[in-house]
């Protein structure tokens, strides 16, 4: 039986720290947020220029769950959500040098040139391949004994770019994609479970997938959580928490704050300090083994007459035996409508990550040659940019490595030492936006639900 928790400060104003604010203020909890910089939403920045609009972090999340479906209805958004446009359904992976469009029905499959006949044959070996007995595999290793190689080179290299921005040979299979591995575990087989599983799905919460934004774009959704708040301290940045007497107080760069029942630090794992985290120096050094690689986004604008390639599609994904020097890019204004000026097109490329990460460090004008013959090079790309933007994460996304047990294990430990405090974020139960909605949403009904107020 969970502590009653009347006050609860939360750190960082990530969209899991938000959420979490939210469903507990929804609870009776009276919550404070405090947020280093000047506006909430973190990863997910939206950034408006005359007709151009565009993001600096994520750019769609794939609505799959009712639990993230009906919060989005509550939180009264549904009149500003925007569907990607059919076309984004059409997704292209490079194989020698050209834009290939990925298989979307069985016959597209049997004919597709990125793969040989022999990798698809392989692929239908799948469902007689033996489960292996080692619970903690990388990606590369469970696909390419599932799957083959070329099915790892092509399709789930640089798919997992395009999600972690980083190399399957470096993340685990049960942390980074746990329904891959709960469909070996459970079934024996991806494409017998992915089948057989459909009903299971449904009953656990799946809905029809929609790939979303908003009207105002990502940050709409932060912005909007944020607005229904009571309590919110922006330019605060928390320099250290403490215990008293049972109670946590929280102190900021403008003052200190408290008594609390329950601190939640919404904080990537790598800014955690001895201050910051009553943790000692080998639990720190534990954590301090999350990596986030650097990634550089590139934000460019053309004249439509100035692409060869139609851009009818969501975006392309560099598998990296291809030696190129971006992982991919989105066709952001065929994504959505109203991204771009009407004579022109809007792509967000990517550079760097696990595979790359020196590339990502380049300063903009070096970026900006390195992309521009990339793209010469694969959608014809001729004149200058009439829109230029770039970003650069130095720790974008973390990965969840081989050995990432030991990670969550030291969470763990940390928590249960110290009475009344939670660690949350996109370290901890996936990365995505959705997951992080569901874990802020569990989170609070965890700390509050059982409680009636
Ligand atoms: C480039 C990029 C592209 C992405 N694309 C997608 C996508 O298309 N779809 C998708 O679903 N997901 C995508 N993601 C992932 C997703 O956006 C993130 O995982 C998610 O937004 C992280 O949320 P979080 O709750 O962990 O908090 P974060 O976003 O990490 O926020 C943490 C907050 O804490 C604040 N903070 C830090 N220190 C302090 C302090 N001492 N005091 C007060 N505040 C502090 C920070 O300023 C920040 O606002 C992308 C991520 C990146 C970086």
């Amino acid at each position: 039986m969970s502590k009653k928790i009347n006050r609860v400060a939360i750190v960082g104003a990530g969209i899991t720290g938000l959420v979490t604010a939210w469903k507990l203020q929804k609870f009776g909890v009276e919550v404070d947020v405090f947020e280093r910089k000047a506006e909430p939403g973190g990863a997910i920045k939206t950034v408006k220029e005359d007709d151009w609009q565009v993001e600096y972090g994520p750019n769609t999340l794939l609505l799959k769950d009712r639990l993230v479906a009906e919060f989005i209805t509550e939180l009264g958004l549904n009149g500003e959500k925007k569907t990607a446009n059919p076309e984004a359904s059409k997704r292209f992976v490079v194989k020698n040098g050209v834009l290939e469009p990925l298989p979307s029905s069985l016959k597209s499959a049997a004919t597709t040139p990125l793969f040989s006949f022999g990798g698809k044959l392989r692929v239908l070996a799948e469902p007689f391949i033996p489960k292996s007995s080692d619970r903690d595999q990388t990606v590369a290793e469970f696909v390419e004994r599932r799957l083959g190689k070329e099915m790892l080179d092509y399709a789930i290299n640089p798919f997992v770019a395009g999600i972690y921005a980083n190399r399957p040979e470096y993340l685990s299979l049960r942390h980074a994609f746990p329904m891959m591995d709960d469909l070996e575990q459970e079934y024996g087989s991806m494409i017998w479970g992915t089948f057989a599983g459909s009903k299971k799905r449904k009953e656990r919460g799946r809905i029809e997938r929609e790939l979303i934004s908003f009207e105002k774009g990502m940050q709409q959704l932060p912005l909007t959580v944020a607005k229904q708040l009571n309590s919110m301290y922006l330019n605060h940045e928390v320099r250290s928490i403490k215990k008293q007497d049972g109670k946590w107080s929280v102190e900021s760069s403008l003052g200190k704050f408290g008594p609390y029942d329950q601190i939640i630090l919404n904080i990537p794992i790598y800014k955690l300090n001895n201050d910051l985290v009553p943790a000692t120096s080998e639990e720190l050094k534990i954590l301090n083994k999350v990596n986030y690689p650097p990634l550089s986004v590139m934000l460019l604008g053309f004249k439509k007459e100035d692409v060869k390639h139609e851009l009818d599609g969501f975006g392309f994904l560099v598998p990296e035996q291809e030696n190129r020097k971006i992982l991919g890019a989105l066709f952001s204004s065929t994504l959505f409508d109203d991204r771009a000026p009407q004579d022109m097109h809007l792509l967000t490329v990517f550079v760097g990550g696990g595979r790359q990460p020196e590339l990502a460090d380049k300063n903009s004008e070096e970026l900006l040659k390195i992309v521009m013959a990339e793209l010469e090079d694969l959608i014809g790309l001729k004149g200058e940019p009439q829109f230029k933007d770039h970003v650069y994460w130095p720790q974008s996304i973390p990965g969840y490595h081989v050995g990432y047990d030991e990670i969550l294990d030291t969470i763990k430990n940390i928590e249960e030492r110290n009475e009344g405090l939670t660690l949350a974020g996109n370290f901890r139960n996936g990365i995505s936006v959705p997951d992080c909605i569901k874990n802020g949403l569990r989170l609070a009904d965890q700390l509050a639900g059982s409680v009636s107020y």
